[in-house]
């Protein structure tokens, strides 16, 4: 019989791994996918990552010890981010192995989270983390609940909160036409982020339907945004000169 792990410290449902990553966090870096994901994103690109008791389950070690093979590599050309799914969803489990890659390697950790559950954790939680990107998917809350099936409030609160705790921060917003590029939301969210002290860019990330197939394969799902166009060019540029109108770096 394993060992008894309540909190979840020791094993964690792990989706995937990605030894090469060069769009999630500086540099080139170890993409952990874990899985578990509490949001329901009509736009979700891995719709395959929500169940959170599925994957391989692997312990905190095992996990050190694949990504310790590319540390040496890794020290140098960019680090570990930990994304899924929702990685809070195993706060336990990704806590502990950020701090023991950390001690053991060094390495710059980056966390890909939706924010909603930052608030059940203490601040030293995130002691071994060095950036957040973090998403934000609407800021009209009636729209975040349409879009994701969570309140925004939580998420807002996590950005403010991890902000004033220094955290350096990479918000990343999805612009999906029909759901999150009308101007004035983008203005309120513009407005927002640049309360926030501590984010160094926003990347703006156009909406693509290519996850179609997964959703497709998945029993009692429907993918709504089937007939959604990619954003206009124009559209893109209008957004991000939004956010550079507040001196934000856009990517
Ligand atoms: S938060 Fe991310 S993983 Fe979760 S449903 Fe939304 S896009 Fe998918």
């Amino acid at each position: 019989m394993p060992p008894a792990d309540p909190d979840g410290t020791r094993s964690g449902h792990v989706h995937s791994y990605e030894t090469g990553g060069a769009v999630d966090g500086p540099g080139v870096r170890f993409v952990l996918f874990m899985n578990g994901c509490q949001m329901r994103c009509h736009y979700c690109h891995n719709p395959d990552t929500w169940k959170q008791k599925a994957g391989r389950l692997q312990t905190v070690a095992q996990t050190a010890a694949d990504i310790g093979k590319y540390a040496p590599f890794l020290k140098v050309a960019g680090g570990l981010t930990i994304s899924g799914g929702e990685p809070l969803m195993q706060a336990g489990f990704v806590g502990a192995l950020a701090r023991r890659v950390k001690a053991d390697h060094g390495l710059h950790v980056a966390l890909d989270t939706n924010g909603a559950l930052a608030g059940r954790l203490p601040d030293r939680w995130f002691d071994p983390v060095d950036l957040v990107l973090l998403d934000l998917k609407h800021i009209d809350p009636e729209r975040h609940q349409a879009l994701t099936a969570t309140p925004l409030a939580p998420v807002l609160d996590a950005a403010r909160r991890l902000s004033r705790m220094g955290m350096p921060l990479w918000i990343r917003y999805v612009l999906v036409p029909g759901w999150t590029d009308a101007e004035e939301d983008v203005e309120r969210l513009a407005d927002f982020v640049a309360g926030l002290p501590t984010v160094q860019r926003v990347e703006v990330l156009p909406f693509h339907n290519m996850a179609a197939y997964k959703w497709e394969a998945m029993a009692g799902s429907r993918y709504r945004l089937a007939d959604t166009p990619a954003p206009s060019l124009e559209t893109e540029a209008r957004v991000r000169a939004q956010f550079a109108a507040r001196g934000l770096f856009t990517a």
